[in-house]
Formats: C-alpha cells, structure tokens, sequence
C-alpha cells in the first residue's frame, strides 16, 4: 500500500522537471511566510536556491490520525511474529538497494550531498537489515531463569507506537536507524522526516510500504511544530535523532506521560594528536572527518588539540590535504563537498569562522562565501584559536577544521577533550598505543578511535554520553529499548 496522500506532498515533481525561479528571500524568511498563510513549507534545493516543491504540513487532527492507524494496525504486526516481520523489512531493503541511485539522485537534489556519497548512504544503511534482524531476534530471546519455587520467563514485549522523527544530513541513513528496530520489535511508527529532505523520507516511507501491512509505517510531513505534535501525541515512545535543543524539548514534552525515549544528538568531536603519532595518518583523518557531507555530520571532527612540537607540521599537512576539496553541485563529477544544506546553516558556519578571526584566529584556508548561487562554503582551516570562542563549544556543522595547540601532557589532552557539555565520539592518535587506550577511557564519549577515525565493528552501540544522547541506538542492547520487559513466573518444585 502507499501512503496516503493526506500526508504527501501537495507538488512532486520527479528529478530534473523544471523547476521556479530562485526565491530572492533567506530560507528562515520563507518558513515563516509559507507557514503562517498556508500551512505549508518549500523544499529548496541547497545547490541552486530553487525551489523543488511546495510541501502540505500535517494538521493537528492529520497528526492524531495518523497516530490512531498506527495504534490500530500494532496488534496485528505484533502478532505476525519477528520471522514475517524480519522477512518483509529485509525485502524493503533489498527493494531500496535495487533503486539506490534514484534515492541518491534525490537525496543529492534535496540536501546537496555528492551523488556518489549519496549511494554510499544506501547502500551503507540497507546493507546492514539483515544483520539487524539477526541483532533482533538475540534482543527478543526469552530468558528463562530458575529461583526457588519457582521458574521465571522474562520475555520483550513491543512497547506499541512509536513517533520516529529524524534530521536531514543522512536523509535514508538515519530513518534507517530508527525505523527498522521500531518496526522489526513489533512497535507501529508514525515517521517525520525532516522537512529539509521531505521527498526522501516519504519515498523511504512508500518504498516500505509496498512490503508492509497497512498502517504499520504512517509518514507524516511537517516543521517543528508537526514534531512537536506527535511527540505530545498518544504515542508510547519517541525515537529522535537531531540537535540537542530538540532532543531536550522532546524530553520535556514526553516527561508528562513518561514516554520511552532515545535520542541520538549533537556532538562536538575532538581529535587529540602526540607529536609522536603518525601524522599523515592523523591529517588524513582530521580532513576527511572535518569536511565529508561538508562537516554536516554529529560526529565530524570539530575541536583539533596537536602537540606543540608538531603543529607546524601537521598544520601543513592539513592545508595541503584540505585545498584538495573542491565544492559544487553534488551532481558534479570530481567535487567531495555539495553546499550545505539552507542559508541559515551556512550563516551559522559564518559567525562563528567571523568570531574567530576578530578574535585574532588565523585563516589559512577558506572563510569566505564563493560568488554565485546556492549555498556553499568552501573547505576553511583554523588556527591559534583561543579557547572562549563558540567555535570551540557550539557545533559548528560545517566544513571547518579548527587548530589549537596543546602541552603534550595527558591530563591536558583530557581536559580539553571534555572541554564541552557533548560526548559523542573523540579520536586520539598517538605513537604510544597504551597512552592511546589511557586517554580514550577517561575521554567523555559514546565510541572513541585510537589511531583510526571513531567508527567501529558493525553491532557496537551508537550512544551519545553527557549532552549527545539519552539511551542508544545499534547492537543488541539498543534494539531492546524498542521493547519493555515482562516476567511471568510459575511455581516449581
Ligand atoms: P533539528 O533538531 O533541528 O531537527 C530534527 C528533527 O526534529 C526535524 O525533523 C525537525 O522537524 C524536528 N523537530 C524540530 N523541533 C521539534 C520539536 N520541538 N519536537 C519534535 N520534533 C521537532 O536537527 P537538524 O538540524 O535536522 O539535524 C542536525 C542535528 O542532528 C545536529 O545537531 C546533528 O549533530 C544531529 N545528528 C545527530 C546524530 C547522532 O547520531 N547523534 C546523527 C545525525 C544528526
């Protein structure tokens, strides 16, 4: 079945229709204006300024709709067993793999990325269902435990509707890290995809949707106030990802009925470099980590502490490395870095690069708006940063790699490292593989590299420490956040 045009967009046209003409307005100007009258919301492309379609909000009754067919449709899927359950979300995936480069080519369009990274993100997230439904059915295995009198079964129940509401900057990649746990558990979801990538999410949505019984997967569209709807809603738990702001309202609001939660937030990722480390290797990482999906990613690399003794080198290194990511459309050959993703972003990138040169920052590379339109910012390097400036403690999300030298001590790699209210990845590289572990054990963070950027073994958990996170997603642990657990007990001999 499909989904509903209810909650469709009003206007799609397919990639490379003609498009309107480039609105002179800043996007925050637009949002207001479209939302206020119409209760609608234009989805631009980032490249070009244009407008790619007009998008209809949910209303306030659509929102409680959608969440009573999901409640409706949640017996039933429960019922249907994680076999049955497993087989269909694998065939969507398999189906999503089939079409990875129309999805790409709209993820592209919609949010700017280069098209080939765009499959990458397919490819990377659909690839992985079949491994997660393995994860699953360990989370779901009953355990059966023997106490005195008597034998206990401690099953994982569905906790029965879930609000899964996600951000643009992987637009299949992070409904994919919510969606398939909800569902694969046997909770029923009502989906907001972020409005900056509407058409990816509701292609995701209908995709799934040839494959599912009806009802099982409700996609609604809408702003903020639409997330905020359906998170105060009658649904059971939300499973977020987005920034820590949203993270904390959503908390806020769910607290009232206590609602389940996970949320996967921001981050503000440090990468700690001994001038005894293989300093090749760590620029190599400080670049692609710094600048991949044009530093819109949580767990960029954002904050660079290098001993004294090597900073000059590495400083170069870097600059050589970075000069080589030229920006452009996405569906550019031989450009790494599409635009960033609204004006609003880029003029948040912008103030903190302006703080930090008035504040006697150098610009080796970088820092200025290129001519033309669309809403790029080139590869810009940082260096002698003083430690009050935003840059060093707000998220930055753009394609900026900040600098700053450091004594070389442990304690001071440390303290700098947790230097900020996030804790979401770090990454330390080091001659000394034991200094490495010492200083990633005491480091505040969800997953940590040494030696290696941060991503880890496929069935590690994806957690979010102080400030990134509440709960987890990923692994086996993660998946059971999706359940709560029942015991029932017999008497026994
Ligand atoms: P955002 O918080 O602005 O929006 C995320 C989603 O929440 C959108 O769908 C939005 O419409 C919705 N929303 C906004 N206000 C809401 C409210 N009051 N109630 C409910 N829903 C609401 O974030 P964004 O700009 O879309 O995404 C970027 C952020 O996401 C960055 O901070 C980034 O670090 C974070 N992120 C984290 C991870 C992770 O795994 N930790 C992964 C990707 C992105």
């Amino acid at each position: 079945m499909g989904v509903s045009p209810l909650y469709s967009s009003r206007y799609e046209p397919s990639i490379g229709e003609s498009r309107s003409p480039a609105p002179s307005r800043s996007w925050s100007t637009i949002m207001t204006q479209t939302t206020s009258s119409k209760n609608t919301f234009l989805n631009l492309d980032p490249a070009t300024g244009e407008t790619i379609s007009e998008i209809q909000c949910a209303s306030p009754q659509e929102v409680r709709q959608a969440i009573a067919r999901a409640r409706a449709a949640q017996p039933a899927w429960a019922d249907l067993g994680l076999e049955k359950r497993a087989e269909l979300l694998i065939q969507a995936g398999d189906a999503l793999l089939e079409r990875k480069r129309e999805f790409a080519e709209l993820i592209t369009r919609e949010m700017g990325k280069p098209v080939n990274d765009a499959v990458g993100e397919v490819e990377g997230w659909a690839g992985t269902l079949r491994r997660t439904m393995e994860e699953i059915e360990e989370a779901l295995a009953p355990v059966v435990l023997q106490g005195k009198g008597c034998e206990s079964h401690v099953l994982r129940e569905p906790l029965g509707v879930v609000a899964v509401i996600t951000p643009w900057n992987f637009p299949i990649g992070m409904p994919l890290e919510l969606l398939p746990p909800a569902l694969g558990t046997g909770n029923t979801v009502v989906f907001k995809p972020s409005e900056l990538v509407p058409q990816s999410g509701q292609r995701l949505a209908e995709l799934m949707n040839e494959f599912l019984p009806r009802d099982v997967l409700v996609q609604i569209h809408g702003q903020g106030e639409v997330g905020a709807q359906l998170v105060e809603g009658d649904v059971d738990m939300i499973g977020f990802v987005g920034s820590r702001a949203t993270g904390k309202a959503i908390m806020k609001s769910a607290s009232g009925r206590l609602k389940r939660l996970v949320l996967e937030l921001g981050g503000k990722d440090p990468l700690v470099v001994f001038a005894d480390a293989d300093l090749g290797a760590a620029a190599d990482c400080a670049v692609l980590h710094a600048l991949r999906n044009t530093g819109q990613v949580c767990c960029s690399v954002e904050r660079i502490f290098v001993e004294d003794s090597a900073a000059e080198r590495f400083e170069e290194l870097v600059v050589e490395k970075a000069r080589l990511w030229k920006h452009g459309s996405g569906f550019e050959e031989g450009v790494k870095m599409g635009p960033m993703v609204s004006a609003e972003q880029r003029e948040k990138v912008c103030e903190q690069v302006e703080e930090a040169k008035q504040a006697g920052a150098r610009l080796l590379l970088g820092g200025d708006i290129p001519d033309g339109e669309g809403w790029f910012y080139p590869a810009t390097v940082l260096s002698d940063l003083s430690p009050e400036l935003s840059i060093n403690h707000q998220e930055t999300f753009g394609p900026v790699i900040t600098l700053s030298r450091f004594n070389g001590e442990e304690e001071e790699a440390v303290r700098l490292a947790n230097d900020t209210p996030y804790g979401l990845g770090a990454n330390v590289y080091t001659g000394d593989l034991e200094r490495g572990r010492r200083i990633a054990l005491r480091i505040r963070a969800g997953t940590v590299g040494v030696n290696r950027y941060l991503n880890a073994a496929q069935g590690a958990p994806w957690a979010g420490a102080r400030e990134s996170g509440f709960g987890f997603i990923g692994s086996v642990d993660g998946h059971k956040q999706f359940t709560i657990p029942k015991t029932i007990s017999f008497p026994k001999d």
